[in-house]
């Protein structure tokens, strides 16, 4: 007891801190936006005053170098993008065999040639780039329109800073999926003023397309569909080893860019301005050379922005669920007995999207708070163990590892679909199936059946990783609003003046996420209210924002 009450002061001592924090930092934002109808005119000058980041902790002084051979090797220990999401909500819609109306169009080429191993040119004469097939641009550019329809929120910002060219100079160096609403990013970036070289972070996820007419526009693009691991580390080598080019700006998804710059050309990093990193995968790894004192560039951390955790987690997986079950299995929501593991801003997108459906959805929970969330929120809090055996389906959205095991996989109904929302491929114990007992019989590309000697089937989701990712398309609306926080952290790094950074990683401050939020209600035709003078002196806010403290969790 005594501990839990210290343990609350200690909290409420950091929360206060982080208030006054937040506070010296509203007064240094000046107006930067408008809460009158979201009307978000603001030049760069004044985003740039406007916009200093919060380290996350103390930078230490940074050498790119390695105190002895254990260390070089520890870094080279880096997780490789195979099986990885970066689970930015980036972007990656379609793994090789996806159901998706992207990676179908991505497939229809019957070359089998390495586009390593041909030579292409686009219509203006360059041949600085690699692509599966040039020739599949124009079709890429109607998909990046398509893309386009819903990103109207980056759009207005290519348009009102376009004329100002706050990247004018800048050139970048991206790794991300290479998909229509990357497509978007990259061009808005070009917009600005930025010349872009990019490679893609995952070797599946690339819509040839999409890269052709990247290409076609005068993007250096190096990827596609399907590269091998070597086709990956050279389209990045690629990328980064130019002549008479070299990167002042990096804007990565999974931090393997970053790690190979660090590995090969450290010397970059005496031109390079900041990173910019929007996954779980990559954030972790510049925080851990933060803390080595490594780290030798500020860095941004968009992975931790409330505008990607509160939407891309909760929204997108809400999207994106019933898509990516219905295309397996076309199965019918309505009356289906489903139990969600974990109850966070995951679980809770999933559960909410099934119960609109009609399905029955009872949720499992490890933590009191998020298991009253559930509770309060209607749903039936359970161990998995009193439910596995009436279940339809089994979703899990934990971030941990075996939550589904052998165990409970053996009490399953006849025709129980099993899958992951969650992490990687870590949530269901998928190798624990591999065993002569059962049979496996792929009955469509990513459904598995797994069949029991009595004759029982489960259905297993793309193999127990992502099913959002692997088996559907994921919102291009928000996927706008983790690339417009991409898009603002470049301009802040990039026109930063020199000191207002140091070698650290930095989240993105409130008033950014709220400038972010706000460049998307024009959507819905949203009108904001207004604080009255005396409003705002009675709640201690300035009338432009931020209006809530560091430690709010929405
Ligand atoms: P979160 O931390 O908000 O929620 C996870 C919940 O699971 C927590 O409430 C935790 O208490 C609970 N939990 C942990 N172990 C458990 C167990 N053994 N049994 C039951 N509950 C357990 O995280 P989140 O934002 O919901 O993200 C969850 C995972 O989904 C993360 O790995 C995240 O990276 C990933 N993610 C996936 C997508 C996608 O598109 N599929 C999008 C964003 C995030």
């Amino acid at each position: 007891m005594t501990d839990c009450v210290e343990d609350a002061k200690l909290e409420e001592k950091h929360a206060s801190k982080e208030f006054k924090e937040s506070e010296n930092v509203a007064e240094k934002y000046s107006a930067l936006t408008s809460t009158k109808n979201s009307d978000v005119n603001m030049n760069v000058g004044e985003l740039s005053a406007a916009f200093t980041a919060v380290p996350t902790h103390k930078s230490v002084k940074k050498q790119i170098q390695f105190a002895n051979q254990e260390e070089k090797q520890e870094f080279s220990k880096f997780p490789t993008k195979t099986g990885r999401r970066s689970l930015s909500r980036s972007i990656s819609q379609s793994s090789t065999d996806s159901y998706s109306s992207a990676a179908s169009y991505t497939d229809s080429s019957d070359d089998e040639t390495s586009p390593r191993e041909k030579t292409q040119v686009n219509s203006k004469g360059s041949s600085d780039f690699c692509v599966k097939n040039i020739k599949q641009a124009e079709f890429g550019r109607r998909e990046i329109e398509i893309a386009e329809q819903d990103m109207s929120a980056l759009i207005s910002l290519r348009k009102r800073a376009q004329g100002e060219k706050p990247l004018a100079g800048a050139k970048v160096v991206g790794c991300t999926h290479i998909t229509a609403q990357t497509a978007v990013l990259i061009e808005t970036l070009v917009a600005l003023g930025a010349q872009c070289r990019w490679t893609a972070c995952n070797i599946y996820s690339t819509q040839n397309e999409v890269a052709a007419a990247l290409a076609e526009s005068g993007v250096s693009v190096f990827a596609w569909k399907g590269e091998s691991e070597d086709d990956f580390w050279w389209c990045i080598d690629r990328c980064v080893n130019v002549e008479g080019w070299q990167a002042n700006m990096i804007l990565d998804d999974g931090g393997d860019l970053t790690h190979w710059v660090y590995k090969k050309y450290p010397s970059v990093f005496k031109k390079v301005r900041g990173i910019v990193e929007e996954s779980v995968t990559g954030v972790h790894r510049l925080y851990q050379l933060s803390k080595a004192g490594k780290l030798c560039v500020p860095a941004m951390n968009v992975n931790d922005s409330v505008t990607k955790q509160k939407f891309d987690n909760l929204y997108c997986c809400r999207e994106s669920i019933l898509d990516g079950l219905k295309r397996t299995t076309d199965v019918m929501f309505g009356g289906k007995q489903v139990v969600v593991c974990g109850y966070g801003e995951v679980g809770k997108g999933c559960c909410s999207a099934l119960k609109a459906l009609g399905a029955i959805v009872c949720v499992t929970e490890i933590d009191p708070i998020c298991a009253l969330q559930a509770c309060m929120d209607g749903f039936k809090v359970v161990k998995l163990n009193e439910v596995v055996r009436q279940m339809d389906m089994v979703i899990t959205c934990t971030g941990n590892k075996n939550v589904v095991t052998r165990e409970y996989l053996d009490r399953m109904k006849n025709g129980c679909i099993v899958c992951n929302m969650g992490h990687s491929n870590t949530e269901i114990d998928v190798a624990s199936l591999r065993t002569p007992e059962l049979t496996w019989e792929r009955v469509r590309s990513q459904v598995d059946h797994v069949i029991w000697p009595d004759g029982k089937r489960v259905i297993l989701l793309a193999e127990g990783r992502l099913l959002n990712l692997s088996c559907s398309t994921v919102p291009s609306f928000v996927l706008s609003i983790t690339a417009t926080t991409q898009a603002l952290a470049l301009i802040e790094l990039y026109n930063a003046p020199e000191g207002r950074y140091k070698q650290d990683v930095y989240l993105l401050p409130k008033k950014m996420d709220e400038y972010v939020a706000s460049l998307h209600l024009p959507n819905f035709d949203a009108h904001l209210t207004e604080l009255s003078d005396e409003q705002a002196k009675y709640m201690g806010l300035n009338k432009n924002g931020p209006f809530k403290p560091n430690y709010y969790r929405y």
